[in-house]
């Protein structure tokens, strides 16, 4: 999915053309409180092409001075987007700060499409030809708060898109490694491509630093390890802020089919833990939760079965993503984790027969009778397999209204029970049958 960063001085208004393209995609991990900027990620379409989309405006790295703080977000978009929307305001005309950006942005060998916003009327728009001093050819004159002349700027970035026609598509699994800064990803990488392991290349991606890494385990199947360098650097001033960090995490959720969701076993959950997982699940991603450092605890026979209880206290919806205690350090169980990735993948992608599934489900509702609202019963007439990655089921009933979302977990339990879908989640749908 090609990404696309804003990026601009303060008050150009960034945030209000990200929202507009965003439209509503309301989830549990964008309700988190305590967000100042919502959200600085997310994902757009326009006329059948889906994109990712960054605000650079919400990676503020705290006191940095006003220059400092616009140069990072100009390089931020540098790092992350194949196509740079830079946004200037009309009613200011070209500022310095502007021309300041303007000259980050020339060293980047990224296509920029020019922006002017606040052009809320026709005579207004008389006024964008200034706009061509900074060098970056034709201005699209839009208004962010009116919804107008984003049509025309989406086109223009659409167009910039790079080709991808002559990549080839493999069928290894892709998968990456998820979770807060210092829990061992980059010790894990480095063990998971450790001696005995082949590897393939190092993919560079459409992004300078998305840089994937192939390897083959064992029994000869083939994984890819998505966004390693990005996990491997860190130097740069916002690398270390926290929005940049979760946003990395999301495009590379976006990427994989299966997250490994690390965790540290010293210093157990936290907020940020929670949101990443939270945007795992709901993009559908096979998970697997992935405890680091086991080897610094002290344990008794007890330690292992307490922490995985606090877990899946603490992540109740990941009840389906199976728990591997490892060590980065001594190796321990790492040579478990390739199989365990192989097995979410295939989970991930299973397909099950119609007249298997409709005989789990009948006898689902033999045994435990659909609820009846108000006198009125549930009915469920049969349900069919429409997608995977992940399964999804639509079950197909008299009224949607009346499946209580306590019977639908029930028939998920029961579809789980009699077939492997460990590792991922499945989505059930309900329709009206006509
Ligand atoms: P950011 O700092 O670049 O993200 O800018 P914001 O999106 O926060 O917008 C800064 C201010 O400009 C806010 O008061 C917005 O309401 C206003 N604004 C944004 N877009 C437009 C526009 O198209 N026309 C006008 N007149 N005001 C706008
Ligand atoms: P990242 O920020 O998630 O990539 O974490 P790093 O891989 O850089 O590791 C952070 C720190 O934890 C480093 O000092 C590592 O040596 C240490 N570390 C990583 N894995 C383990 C482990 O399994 N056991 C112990 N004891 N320390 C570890």
């Amino acid at each position: 999915m090609p990404t696309i960063a804003i990026v601009g001085r303060p008050n150009v208004g960034k945030s209000t053309i990200f929202n507009r393209i965003a439209g509503d995609r309301i989830s549990i991990v964008e309700d988190t409180p305590g967000v100042t900027r919502d959200r600085i990620y997310t994902h757009g379409e326009w006329l059948g092409t889906t994109f990712s989309l960054i605000d650079t405006g919400g990676i503020d790295v705290g006191d940095e001075p006003f220059l400092k703080q616009i140069t990072q977000q100009a390089e931020v978009a540098i790092d992350e987007a194949d196509v740079i929307v830079f946004v200037v305001s009309v009613r200011e005309g070209v500022t310095d700060a502007d021309e300041k950006v303007a000259q980050i942005l020339y060293k980047a060998n990224k296509p920029v499409v020019l922006a002017v916003n606040k052009a809320d009327n026709p005579e207004i728009r008389q006024e964008i030809y200034d706009f061509y001093s900074l060098g970056f050819g034709d201005p699209y004159p839009i208004s962010g708060s009116h919804g107008l002349g984003l049509g025309d700027l989406l086109d223009a970035v659409i167009k910039a898109f790079p080709d991808k026609d002559g990549e080839a598509e493999d069928d290894s699994i892709r998968f990456s490694l998820i979770g807060r800064p210092n829990v061992g990803k980059s010790s894990l990488v480095n063990a998971l491509l450790g001696e005995d392991r082949v590897i393939v290349s190092d993919i560079a991606g459409t992004t300078r630093d998305a840089i994937d890494t192939k390897f083959v385990d064992e029994t000869g199947a083939e994984f890819t390890m998505v966004d390693t360098a990005g996990i491997r650097k860190r130097g740069k001033v916002y690398e270390n802020t926290e929005r940049y960090s979760v946003m990395r995490a999301m495009k590379a959720i976006d990427n994989s089919d299966v997250v490994l969701f690390v965790l540290n076993a010293e210093e157990g959950i936290r907020e940020q833990d929670k949101r990443v997982a939270g945007y795992a699940h709901e993009a559908g991603r096979g998970i697997i939760i992935v405890v680091n450092k086991w080897d610094a605890l002290k344990k008794n026979n007890q330690t292992l079965h307490d922490f995985e209880i606090h877990v899946r206290e603490e992540f109740q919806y990941l009840a389906y993503a199976p728990m591997i205690f490892v060590s980065a350090k001594t190796h321990q169980r790492l040579g478990e984790l390739p199989a365990l990735i192989k097995t979410v993948a295939t989970n991930h992608e299973k397909r099950v027969q119609s007249a298997t599934l409709n005989d789990v489900i009948m006898d689902a509702i033999a045994m435990n009778p659909t609820p009846n609202v108000n006198g009125k019963r549930l009915r469920v007439y049969y349900a069919t397999q429409v997608a995977v990655q992940p399964p999804t089921f639509v079950v197909f009933v008299n009224d949607p209204d009346l499946m209580h979302f306590s019977y639908e977990r029930y028939l998920e339990n029961q579809i789980r029970e009699h077939f492997d879908f460990t590792g991922t989640p499945i989505h059930i749908i309900e329709r009206r049958r006509k």
